[in-house]
C-alpha cells in the first residue's frame, strides 16, 4: 500500500489526505500546530465564505494570472462539487446578493468538522504539534524530520502547507522552504488582500461603517491606475472592504485613493444643487436621502468640508456646496502603508507555477512530489475564491498521488 505524508492540515492538505486515502493509499497528515484548520476556522470572520456561485469561467477571472493554471483543478472538482461534498454531509449553503456562498449556520467550524470526521472515517493518521523542518529524498522514498523525530520513509510526500500570511495560525512561509529544499523555486511571497492604512486619517471613530457599492479611483501620482467598485469599510487606520483588499496587491505606498461616498460620482455637485433648489427649507442633513453613504460618515464630510450641521440646504453658498461635493465624491486619501503579513488575508507568491504540472498538481521537478493550496503562487480576490482553490487543488493533487506510473 502507498505511504503518503501530506504536509499541512488546512484545508488543501486535510481534503488532499481525504481523496488520497479514498484511492486507497495510507495517509498521514503531518501538521505544526496543536489542531488542524485553524486558519479556516477564522476565514469569513468564523462564518466561512466556502466558495462563490460564478460559472467556473468567472472563477478563473478572479485569480489573476494563476487563473490558467487553476482551470484543470477547478474543472476537476468544481465549486459544485464542493458543495455537493459537505450538502452529502449535512450542510445547507446559502448565497449571498453578489454570490458568496456561507454555510447557513454561518460557523467555520461546521465545515471543519466534517473534513475531521472525514478523515477520522478513513484512518488517516493526523500528527498534531509536529512541523516539518525538513524533506529528503533518496532511493527509498521521501524523508520528513519534525521537530520531535524522523517519520519515517514515503512513497509519495504533498505539500500543503499554506503561504506566510496570519502566521499565528501555522501558516508561516516554511513550506516554501520544503519546496526549495527538493528543488523548487519560489516567486517573492508578499501579501496580499490585505487592508490600506491612510496617512492622517481622521474618519478613526468611523471605524466598521461600510459602503455598499462603493467607486474607489486609485491614482499613482497624477496617472489614473483603475476604477474600482465594490462595497469599502472603514478601519481605524484607513480603509478595507473588498474593493480596497482585491486592489490591494497593486496598492502602493504614496498612491492616492479618491472614493465616491455618495454615490452620484461627477454629478455629485448638480445633484446637490437641484435637491438644495427644492429642498431650501430643509436642514443640511436632509441630503442623506440623497447619498448612499451612511449618516455618520455625513456628519463627518460636513464637518470636513466646514458645514455646520444645522444649517438650511437654501443658506448654503455656491462654494460651500461645491466644497462638499468634491469632499464627498473628490476627497483624496493618501496611503501610508498596505499591510503585512500579519493581516493580509493571503500571500501572493509561493512555489513557481511553471515547476508544477497543473493536470495533477505534481511537481515537474521530482516526481511523487504534490502540491496543494496556498503553498503555490496562487492567490485569488476575496469571495471564496481563495478555499475554493485550496479545495479544488487538493482533490487534484490527492487523486492523483497513488498512481502507480511515477
Ligand atoms: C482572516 C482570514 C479570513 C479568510 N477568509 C476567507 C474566506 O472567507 N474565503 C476564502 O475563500 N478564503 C479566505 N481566506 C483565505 C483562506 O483561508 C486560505 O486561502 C486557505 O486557508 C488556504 O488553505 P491551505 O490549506 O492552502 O493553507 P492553510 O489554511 O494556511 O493551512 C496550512 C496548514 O499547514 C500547516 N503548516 C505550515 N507549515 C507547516 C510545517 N512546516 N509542518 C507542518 N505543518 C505546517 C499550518 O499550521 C496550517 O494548518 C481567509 C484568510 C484569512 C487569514
Amino acid at each position: 500500500m502507498l505511504r503518503i505524508a501530506v504536509i499541512g492540515g488546512g484545508p488543501a492538505g486535510l481534503f488532499a489526505a481525504i481523496r488520497a486515502a479514498k484511492r486507497g493509499a495510507r495517509v498521514s497528515i503531518i501538521e505544526k500546530m496543536k489542531s488542524p484548520g485553524r486558519k479556516l476556522l477564522i476565514s469569513g470572520s468564523g462564518q466561512c465564505n466556502l466558495s462563490h456561485a460564478g460559472e467556473i469561467e468567472y472563477f478563473l477571472s478572479r485569480y489573476g494570472e494563476a487563473g490558467r493554471f487553476l482551470r484543470p483543478a477547478l474543472f476537476h472538482f468544481s465549486p459544485r462539487d464542493l458543495l455537493r461534498f459537505f450538502e452529502d454531509r449535512g450542510v445547507s449553503f446559502e448565497t449571498e446578493e453578489g454570490g458568496k456562498i456561507f454555510p447557513k449556520s454561518r460557523r467555520a467550524r461546521d465545515i471543519l468538522q466534517v473534513l475531521l470526521r472525514e478523515i477520522e472515517g478513513l484512518n488517516v493518521q493526523l500528527l498534531t504539534a509536529s512541523p516539518v523542518s525538513s524533506v529528503g529524498h533518496g532511493p527509498d522514498g521521501f524523508t520528513l524530520t519534525t521537530s520531535m523525530q524522523q517519520t519515517g520513509s514515503w512513497d509519495r510526500v504533498i505539500i500543503a502547507a499554506g503561504g506566510a500570511s496570519y502566521p499565528a495560525t501555522g501558516s508561516d512561509g516554511s513550506g516554501f522552504s520544503l519546496a526549495a529544499q527538493l528543488g523548487h523555486s519560489i516567486v517573492e511571497p508578499r501579501p496580499a488582500l490585505t487592508d490600506v492604512a491612510i496617512c492622517s486619517f481622521r474618519m478613526k471613530e468611523l471605524a466598521g461603517i461600510s459602503i455598499k457599492g462603493c467607486c474607489v479611483l486609485h491614482f499613482r501620482g497624477d496617472k489614473l491606475l483603475a476604477r474600482l467598485s465594490g462595497d469599502l469599510l472603514i478601519t481605524h487606520t484607513g480603509f478595507s472592504g473588498p474593493v480596497i483588499m482585491d486592489a490591494s496587491r497593486n496598492i502602493r505606498c504614496g498612491d492616492t485613493l479618491v472614493p465616491d461616498f455618495g454615490g452620484l460620482g461627477s454629478g455629485t455637485a448638480d445633484a446637490l444643487r437641484c435637491f438644495a433648489e427644492k429642498n431650501g427649507k430643509k436642514q443640511i442633513k436632509s441630503v442623506s436621502r440623497l447619498l448612499a453613504c451612511p449618516e455618520a460618515l455625513l456628519e463627518q464630510l460636513l464637518s470636513t468640508a466646514g458645514i455646520e450641521g444645522g444649517i438650511r440646504l437654501g443658506e448654503l453658498s455656491r462654494e460651500k456646496r461645491r466644497h462638499l461635493a468634491e469632499t464627498i465624491a473628490g476627497s483624496r486619501y493618501t496611503v501610508a502603508s498596505t499591510g503585512d503579513f500579519r493581516d493580509a488575508r493571503v500571500t501572493a507568491g509561493g512555489v513557481d507555477r511553471r515547476e508544477i504540472n497543473p493536470k495533477n498538481m505534481e511537481s515537474r521537478i521530482l516526481p511523487g512530489l504534490f502540491f496543494a493550496g496556498e503553498v503555490m503562487d496562487i492567490d485569488g480576490d476575496t469571495g471564496g475564491f481563495n478555499l475554493q482553490a485550496a479545495f479544488s487543488t487538493g482533490a487534484l493533487a490527492g487523486d492523483n498521488s497513488d498512481l502507480k506510473d511515477q
